[in-house]
């Protein structure tokens, strides 16, 4: 009996909340308007600890919504909807949570008097139809808007507790911190925790396949995957008891799964790699030149989108024709003709030829084919040969027969270019 009651005990600790988030709104369902409320609800519901199983849009069709509500009732304890608050006839939502709800509606004298104020605030008067903000489903919570005229409101139907919320997402995002996230947190009966490792070099199920038996090895732990060519990032979820425990868990299994991944991984955190080089470069006090062929600027842009890059990027030559590669660069007609634009020692003069127009410590090259055309026997598309150069007269070459389209193999080339950086700049536990 002690035991049954201890282990379940132990069981009502370790539940985790589980949400649900319903969008509304036909420009939704047509395509018109990317669901950017969904997105942000779900990454913010998770750091409240919320486990969100399910993420539905819904167009402004009142059988639709309803269904949709009591659907969702019955799959989570959290239901967080937007959309719909507004005072036009396509507007349903309070309407529909009443019917989902089987209650009758109210209008809130408070709430019109709030919404009377905002229109006087911008020197506007309010029109009738507003008045349909200020009506809620019976038993309902009004959730005052301080930066919009819809107020919200939380109720519950079925076992959940819905918090609806404004399509605006300024005004939604603003309802949501003030209101659901503190309910949220209050909520938490465990621990959620999750780390996150970016990883550049392989492919999502080779990764997968490094990291089999990690989940089973530490059990609360899942791990789930997110590529944006060409990083992967893996994230580590951890549930336990409590928050602590959850915390130790997740460190353990990252650190797990940072052993199996070794030089794979560039960060611990969500940042991209040319944000991490930047970083490396800034620290190591090392200042980068890069000197492109078949990447047309790539790697520039992408070392240039991390904002104070030029703390540490001093120029970029994009040399497209062996003659430009001459007569900017400095490489030898000679080596052109002996070996092509498309060889190590091109790569080569290209960095030291890049490293002697500008007071860089460092320069990168790269040349070789993006494809689709212009390949032969010996040298096939994807083929492609980088080259580093620093003060010392030492140069680090790199080639790699890269596969994919155009778009991936620049891209890839450009990776590749920056890992050579990273590495340069004492990237431990990287290849
Ligand atoms: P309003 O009072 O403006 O009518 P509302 O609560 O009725 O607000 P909607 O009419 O559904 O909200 O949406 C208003 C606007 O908010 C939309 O035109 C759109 O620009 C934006 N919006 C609504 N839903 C989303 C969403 N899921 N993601 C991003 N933007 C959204
Ligand atoms: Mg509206």
């Amino acid at each position: 009996m002690t035991l049954g009651f201890a282990a379940n005990n132990l069981h009502i600790r370790s539940v985790i909340v589980q949400g649900q988030i319903l969008t509304i709104g036909t420009e939704l369902t047509r395509g018109e308007l990317a669901d950017t409320n969904g997105a942000w609800l779900a990454a913010e519901m998770l750091a409240c600890g919320i486990e969100v199983t399910g993420l539905g849009t819904v167009d402004d069709d009142e059988g639709r919504i309803v269904e949709a509500i009591l659907r969702t009732a019955g799959l989570a304890e959290v239901v967080v909807v937007t959309g719909g608050l507004g005072p036009t006839t396509d507007d349903l939502t309070a309407a529909c949570a009443a019917r989902a709800a089987g209650v009758g509606m109210w209008k809130d004298a408070a709430s019109i008097e709030a919404i009377r104020d905002r229109f006087r605030l911008v020197g506007l008067e309010m029109t009738p139809n507003n008045e349909k903000q200020a009506i809620f489903p019976g038993g309902a919570e009004v959730l005052p808007n301080p930066v919009g005229t819809a107020p919200g409101f939380a109720m519950a139907i079925g076992r959940a507790r819905f918090f609806f919320l404004p399509g605006v997402p300024f005004e939604m995002k603003r309802l949501f911190l003030d209101h659901v996230a503190p309910w949220l947190r209050s909520r938490r009966t465990g621990g959620m925790v999750q780390k996150v490792l970016r990883c550049f070099g392989t492919g999502e199920s080779n990764i997968g396949a490094k990291l089999e038996g990690v989940e089973a090895a530490f059990p609360g732990v899942t791990i789930g995957y997110r590529a944006t060519f060409p990083e992967i990032e893996v994230k580590v979820l951890a549930r336990a008891g409590t928050p602590e425990e959850a915390e130790a868990l997740c460190r353990a299994a990252t650190a797990e799964a940072r052993s199996r991944l070794g030089d794979l991984v560039f960060a611990d955190r969500p940042a991209r790699l040319a944000e991490v080089v930047g970083e490396r470069l800034r620290k190591a006090g090392k200042r980068l030149a890069i000197a492109e062929s078949c990447t047309g600027g790539l790697i520039a842009h992408l070392v240039t989108q991390v904002p104070g890059s030029s703390d540490y990027f001093l120029l970029g030559a994009v040399t497209y024709s062996n003659e430009s590669k001459e007569r900017i660069l400095g490489v030898r007609h000679e080596t052109l003709e002996a070996h092509g634009a498309v060889s190590a020692e091109t790569a080569a003069e290209m960095a030291t030829g890049c490293l002697a127009l500008c007071d860089a410590d460092l320069a990168v090259s790269v040349t070789g084919i993006a494809g689709p055309g212009g390949g032969s026997a010996d040298k096939p598309v994807g083929l492609i040969f980088l080259a580093l150069a620093d003060r010392s007269g030492k140069i680090v070459h790199h080639q790699r027969t890269l596969r994919g389209d155009r778009f991936r193999i620049q891209m890839l080339a450009a990776y590749v270019a920056l890992r050579m950086v990273l590495i340069a700049c004492g990237g431990e536990g990287l290849r």
